[in-house]
């Protein structure tokens, strides 16, 4: 059985009464494959208002998924309003996501700055799930997993083949020595498979998807039975 890795981006959405309630129900839809899951990161990127209720959830769930923020402070904690470092996180969660194209657009921050971040992240002992459009992008050193995701394909319910993406993230590999890159770009339950079954990609990284429990764990359970 491959080894996928599939993360999860809620971006900004969700009230805690939502996440708890996301939880519980996504909790119940994945009690058939526990066992597989034990073998299967499964990462959810959350909003920072909603990382510690859904920490405290999933222990009560006892459902096995990581938990990630979605950006993280290229300062240490100080004088920087409306920042959160990289420590802060490092309580609640293990992972962060870095570069998502949406932070490089809406919110300029640049490959020095996102190069920054990842340090400020490894530092506190976070693992790094780093976004690059192309395989041309600069990685920073240490991301444990880069998610490909062309600007084009997010969000959009447009998805790149599953032959270039596979070229994609293979040129990625080589160029960057990263053993784990995914594919990221309106992916759902119904054409995971045609990403997963592709050797060089290793997960997925949908956004909209993951929002709905019953879209998330459909997309799942295809995921798994892709790759048995
Ligand atoms: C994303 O948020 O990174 C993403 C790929 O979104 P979607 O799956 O909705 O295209």
């Amino acid at each position: 059985m491959k080894k996928l890795f599939i993360a999860g981006n809620w971006k900004s959405n969700k009230t805690n009464a939502e996440s708890q309630l996301w939880v519980k129900d996504l909790a119940t839809k994945l009690s058939d494959v526990a066992a597989d899951l034990s073998n299967t990161p499964v990462v959810v990127c959350v909003p920072f208002t909603s990382l510690s209720v859904i920490r405290y959830a999933l222990g009560a769930a006892h459902v096995s998924l990581a938990l990630g923020a979605q950006n993280v402070s290229k300062f240490d904690e100080g004088a920087y309003t409306g920042e959160v470092s990289a420590k802060m996180v490092k309580e609640v969660a293990d992972w962060v996501i870095i570069g998502h194209s949406e932070r490089r657009k809406y919110f300029n921050e640049t490959d020095e700055d996102l190069a920054i971040k990842a340090q400020k992240a490894k530092d506190a002992g976070l693992k790094v799930i780093y976004c690059v459009p192309d395989d041309k992008t600069p990685v920073p050193e240490g991301v444990e997993v880069v998610g490909y995701e062309p600007v084009w394909a997010i969000g959009t319910g447009k998805t790149d083949s599953p032959e270039n993406a596979s070229a994609v993230v293979s040129s990625i590999k080589a160029k960057t020595k990263v053993a784990t890159v995914i594919y990221g770009g309106s992916v759902t339950g119904d054409n995971v498979a045609t990403f997963v079954s592709q050797s060089a990609i290793d997960g997925v990284f949908p956004g909209g998807a993951s929002l709905d429990p019953e879209k998330f764990s459909h997309l799942i359970h295809a995921a798994l039975a892709a790759t048995k």
